[in-house]
């Protein structure tokens, strides 16, 4: 089989991959939502892919892997890196999952990050507002049993909370994460006050992690992290680097993660197998969370998943706007990692329409926190063209040519 074209049209603000063959069997991969800018980055590997044999998925990527970076530039490779694994698994007639070793659950837990935007017309960061935020969470359909709340410098806590920290504050940022520095004291009990009225809402029965970074010093990390050893937390997310940082710096996570009980995360930003090898060998933090999006894909998920299972390091699979091609793959890759997985974040920020265009799903997946693994050939899910056509811009109107 011989790779014919690559495609890449945006759909409501995602892009969507389309590998063709000269034997008719088509791959799908998504890049996230918000990255619409990837287009003409995923357009220039086309000459790197036509005419190679896309079931000999390694032998193609070892031409284009050298071709990405750090979030969001290894995107590209990740979707293309989905769309061929969705390829082999059509040609062999099997699910993905078999072909990265078989699947060791028939279902995969997932957690869902909720945003304050989400919560009744959208809340701020008072205890209060976090009240709300986790009985918000507790009436979401899918009975997650996990949630993820953005806070510190991963929110608009910043902003919001006169003097959180001894920094500057960026009025007009896109997003909060160019701050960074020490918190005041009085920042550091708002924020721990917070975190504890989500908590107690929560009670034990639901697990609660922060998405805190990046801006953090390790000493607030440190303090921070023992502070809240009491509400037994799943993890504390990017608190030092994360997020679109092109760095790791996992000596600084050293100061923090042996210190204190409460486990420590990052990695969503991270390409390559590469970048995590200090990040897991000097065990520097307690869970990772590469996504399949951006860390290189899903083969490349489950070899890191492997090495941190050594080294008894947790997963946590980042995956927030990968859109419904990304949850396929996540579904995929997550059935085959081992026992070191907790749960994949689950991309809830793509909409609706999306399960009219495409087939695979039968509407929202999630029942009680958990998805069945299906056993449907390739990745699971495919674009109905008759359907998705009204969904293309003008540019992309021949995606389906
Ligand atoms: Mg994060």
């Amino acid at each position: 089989m011989k790779i014919t074209d690559i495609k890449c049209a945006v759909i409501a603000s995602a892009p969507v991959i389309r590998i063709t063959t000269d034997e008719g069997i088509t791959g799908w991969g998504q890049i996230e939502t918000p990255k619409p800018y990837l287009q003409p980055i995923v357009l220039q590997l086309k000459s790197w892919i036509v005419g190679q044999d896309p079931v000999n998925v390694e032998r193609v990527m070892r031409r284009i892997r050298v071709r990405g970076g750090f979030k969001p530039w290894g995107a590209a490779v990740s979707a293309i890196e989905m769309a061929l694994w969705d390829i082999a698994g059509k040609a062999a007639g099997v699910p993905v999952y078999r072909l990265l070793g078989g699947k060791v659950r028939d279902q995969v837990r997932t957690y869902r990050t909720l945003y304050h935007h989400e919560v009744d017309g959208g809340v701020g960061h008072t205890p209060e507002d976090y009240v709300k935020w986790a009985e918000w969470g507790k009436a979401l359909d899918g009975g997650f049993g996990m949630f993820k709340l953005p806070t510190a410098f991963h929110s608009a806590m910043v902003r919001d909370v006169p003097d959180f920290f001894y920094g500057a504050v960026e009025p007009e940022s896109p997003f909060p994460y160019p701050h960074k520095g020490t918190l005041t004291e009085y920042g550091f009990r708002h924020l721990v006050e917070c975190v504890t009225a989500a908590k107690e809402t929560l009670g034990p029965a639901y697990g609660l992690a922060l998405d805190a970074g990046p801006g953090y010093m390790p000493n607030d990390a440190l303090r921070f992290a023992k502070a809240l050893e009491h509400l037994h937390l799943l993890w504390i997310e990017d608190m030092i680097t994360g997020d679109y940082v092109p760095f790791v710096n996992s000596d600084l996570y050293r100061q923090v993660t042996p210190y204190t009980t409460t486990p420590i995360h990052t990695g969503e930003q991270i390409y390559l197998r590469q970048n995590y090898k200090q990040l897991i060998e000097t065990q520097a933090v307690n869970v990772i969370g590469p996504d399949p999006c951006d860390v290189g894909g899903i083969a490349e998920l489950k070899w890191i998943a492997e090495h941190a299972d050594l080294h008894g390091i947790a997963m946590a699979p980042h995956g927030t706007a990968n859109g419904i091609f990304g949850l396929a793959a996540l579904i995929q890759v997550c059935a085959t990692l081992p026992d070191n997985l907790i749960a994949f974040e689950y991309p809830a920020r793509f909409e609706p329409f999306w399960y009219d265009i495409t087939e695979g799903f039968e509407g929202f997946p999630v029942k009680n926190g958990l998805i069945d693994v299906p056993d449907r050939p390739g990745m699971g899910i495919e674009l109905i063209p008759e359907r998705a056509k009204p969904y293309l811009t003008e540019g992309d109107a021949d995606f389906f040519d």
